[in-house]
């Protein structure tokens, strides 16, 4: 993919990052800005440098996945908060792997936090921020049209995948990567990982300490919540210049 692709209109605005059109219909330009919002959009702030940390935190993990075989969106890091990806056509549904217990399971299930999850539990939801992205399963995806079987069973397989090489990239930088989000979309008829992995969508904690190094601390107002983006991507090796 060349870089010479120009950045046209605004497609849509995400929480998070600005999505846009390019001259090429195969690719986008998605922006990465400092918003930072919990809750289903309830409580949002600017934290400043964020954008520009989760651009880069997701173009090292995204570089990672692809070197372990794992196709991605992930074209090319165009600036410090922008980046070139494949135009997917998104499939609405999140899949979310736990290694540990955290967040909604802990409060569904009435868990104690932190206790290891052996396997990992997968679950989907229904990306729909009128309903608060409600907890679905494959049966109801299938029926309402919003993947095939069989895509439900490549992205599981690609979710597992993923989660395998991220425990021990983190691992390797001594912390537990408790749970996390992906979102997959299609591009030419193949199941690809688009949206981004960074701090926001997962949660990650010191492996000794089990200090919160992720957007939790945002959601608990913990403080020090880009400093701890930043603690993670130097503890990875990602430089954030
Ligand atoms: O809230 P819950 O415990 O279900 O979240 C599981 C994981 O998925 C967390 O790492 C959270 O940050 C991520 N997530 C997300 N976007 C959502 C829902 C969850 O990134 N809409």
């Amino acid at each position: 993919m060349n870089t010479q692709v120009q950045k046209q209109q605004l497609l849509y605005k995400g929480k998070a990052k600005s999505v846009y059109e390019t001259d090429n219909a195969d690719y986008l330009i998605l922006h990465f800005r400092d918003d930072t919002s919990a809750f289903n959009g309830e409580r949002v702030e600017q934290l400043a440098r964020k954008g520009q940390v989760n651009n880069k935190f997701n173009a090292y993990i995204m570089q990672k996945l692809a070197e372990a075989g794992i196709e991605t969106h992930f074209e090319q890091q165009l600036s410090d908060d922008e980046v070139l990806v494949k135009r997917l056509e998104m499939i609405p549904v999140e899949c979310v792997v736990r290694n540990y217990s955290a967040g909604s399971l802990v409060r569904r299930l009435g868990l104690e936090e932190g206790m290891k999850l052996n396997p990992p539990t997968y679950e989907l939801f229904y990306k729909d921020d009128a309903l608060g992205d409600p907890m679905v399963n494959e049966s109801q995806s299938v029926s309402l049209g919003w993947a095939t079987a069989e895509q439900l069973a490549q992205m599981k397989d690609l979710t597992l995948r993923i989660n395998d090489v991220l425990t021990e990239l983190f691992d390797r930088g001594d912390m537990l990567l408790v749970d996390f989000k992906l979102e997959f979309g299609v591009f030419k008829d193949r199941i690809v990982l688009g949206d981004e992995f960074s701090p926001d969508g997962c949660r990650i904690w010191d492996k000794e300490t089990k200090k919160k190094l992720d957007k939790d601390r945002f959601r608990q107002s913990l403080g020090d919540v880009i400093e701890a983006y930043e603690e993670v991507a130097k503890r990875l090796g990602i430089n954030l210049d």
